[in-house]
């Protein structure tokens, strides 16, 4: 597709020609930079630069390339490689060094429901115009306090707060994610509290009381895989996961589930990067598949709860990015939600606003439900 363009941040500039490609299975960055008619030596150069910013790899069908040229002399001005969740990154053709990354404005949209379980909760979410993948998340948020597989007889009620993600096209940025949760059951109430972007705690109630704190590494990363036998999503034979994955954006920071001391950093077979922090003495957590380790840090570092040490990569042994989060008790690793209450509730102790979160999330909850 050719069309012209006139560019208007440039008003001096001459008319820019745009040659649009979009990646199909099976494209090489090379190839689908090959159909906006790029001379091999620019390709290449764009490539490196690029390659700072986006694994040539990970290109996927959909992502697009856009090259704008002279109109007057035909030469190539400036690269856009629009990728996943409509970031976009701009390489200037004339002075290559000069590559930018720009991320999208996402629209964040509250929505509440509440329903009474008739039939399978993936069913009843359908139902509800909730996101159906809630079904997996709470099932591994909730487990085993709430064993999603014999826990519900019908009639459960359940209430849910949670965000979407939109880009300003209107398709989705991110997956949903969950902010409140309440389910009514016969003998008991369940509440999950994950409140404000800036705490990375999810908070579990029973009947009103704290019952547990799940720290999430990630902002806004959801759980993707729990901690036990599974089927290797690489190899295809059922292994020990030996931590819990949270599945989130390619750069996304990661932070400190507790306070300790950096006793390792660097690269470990499958793990890929990998920082490992001692919280105390034996009690080690590893943190895997980093795309890169904040800067400053050392082995020796002395870091805080919630402090950033790195960003959300697909280093070593995956299939697409995520953060492998494991704690190791002498050397052996336990499962990083649910293990040894001492060693958890040692981590984090339940301390912080967990009353009057409870309270918020209760109330936006129904103003949402109204709205
Ligand atoms: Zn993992």
């Amino acid at each position: 597709m050719r069309v012209k363009h006139k560019d208007s941040t440039s008003p001096d500039a001459s008319a820019l020609v745009e040659l649009v490609a979009v990646a199909k299975t099976g494209d090489t960055l090379d190839g689908l930079l090959k159909r906006t008619e790029l001379p091999a030596e620019v390709r290449a150069a764009a490539i490196r630069a690029l390659s700072s910013e986006f694994n040539p790899k990970e290109l996927r069908p959909g992502h697009e390339v856009v090259v704008r040229s002279d109109e007057q002399e035909g030469e190539p001005k400036e690269l856009v490689l629009t990728i996943d969740a409509g970031v976009k990154i701009l390489v200037t053709l004339d002075d290559i060094a000069s590559i930018q990354r720009i991320e999208p404005d996402l629209i964040a949209q509250e929505h509440a429901t509440t329903f009474e379980l008739n039939s399978s909760l993936y069913a009843s979410l359908k139902n509800a115009d909730a996101p159906t993948r809630f079904a997996t998340d709470l099932s591994l948020m909730l487990n085993p306090l709430v064993p999603f597989n014999r826990a519900f007889k019908g009639g459960e009620v359940f209430n849910i707060l949670w965000h979407e993600y939109l880009l300003p096209d209107e398709r989705e940025a991110k997956p949903p994610a969950i902010k409140y949760v309440r389910i009514q059951m016969p003998e008991r109430v369940i509440e999950l509290v994950r409140s404000s972007d800036s705490d990375n705690h999810a908070r579990i109630y029973e009947n009103g009381e704290l019952v547990r704190t799940l720290v999430i590494p990630v902002e806004e990363g959801q759980i993707s895989s729990a901690f036990g036998p599974r089927e290797h999503p690489v190899f295809g034979n059922v292994r020990q996961h030996t931590g819990v994955d949270y599945a989130a954006q390619r750069g996304a920071p990661v932070s400190a589930v507790a306070a300790g001391e950096v006793i390792f950093m660097g690269r470990r077979k499958g793990y890929g990067r990998v920082i490992d922090i001692e919280y105390s003495a034996g009690v080690v957590g590893r943190y895997a598949h980093l795309e890169d380790f904040q800067p400053n840090l050392t082995t020796g570092s002395i870091v805080s709860t919630g402090e950033i040490i790195g960003s959300v990569g697909s280093t070593g042994t995956t299939t697409g990015p995520n953060l492998h989060y494991e704690i190791l008790r002498n050397g052996r690793p336990m499962d990083p939600l649910f293990g040894s209450r001492t060693v958890l509730s040692s981590l984090t102790p339940p301390i912080g606003p967990e009353q009057s979160d409870l309270q918020g999330m209760r109330y936006t909850f129904s103003q949402t439900l109204m709205d």
